[in-house]
């Protein structure tokens, strides 16, 4: 390729059962015949973490978390398939770019109506409870009366 951009579309097609458009160019400075893909690019999200680095959102890393918090519990497959898509779209809405502790707020608040015992489990990973007082404090946003301190 003589790398001109000038070129010309000299066939168009769909490829990829429609999801891209096939198109066969041709250079107007050295008359190459060439191929491009054009593809619906789908906005990445990006999850910014508590030690700043970004990564990828991977809605499996909330499925995994949300499964091993429900592990035991009343909880169905169908039910945790549908907050996993419902935490992404309430990222999609709030994006491109996410803290990590939004990720975690928003299938925490999702998950609270389904199962009082799988939200404090997986509050308890994700806010990196430390002490009985973050433990209360999730069972107040629950509804629940703290236990009677046994001191
Ligand atoms: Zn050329």
């Amino acid at each position: 390729m003589c790398g001109s951009l000038e070129n010309r579309v000299v066939d168009s097609r769909s490829a990829d059962e429609g999801r891209a458009i096939r198109r066969r160019r041709l250079c107007a400075n050295c008359d190459l015949r060439f191929t491009t893909f054009e593809r619906l690019e789908e906005q990445t999200l990006s999850v910014v973490k508590r030690d700043g680095r970004t990564e990828p959102f991977d809605p499996a890393k909330v499925e995994v978390g949300i499964r091993s918090a429900c592990k035991g519990r009343p909880v169905g497959a169908d039910a945790i398939t549908q907050l996993v898509a419902e935490v992404e779209e309430g990222i999609r809405a709030h994006g491109p770019t996410v803290e990590s502790a939004r990720v975690g707020a928003l299938a925490l608040e999702r998950l609270r109506p389904l199962d009082g015992v799988a939200a404090v489990r997986f509050a308890s990973v994700y806010k990196g409870f430390e002490g009985p007082e973050d433990f209360e404090e999730e069972l107040r946003l629950l509804g629940i009366d703290s236990p009677t301190p046994l001191d």
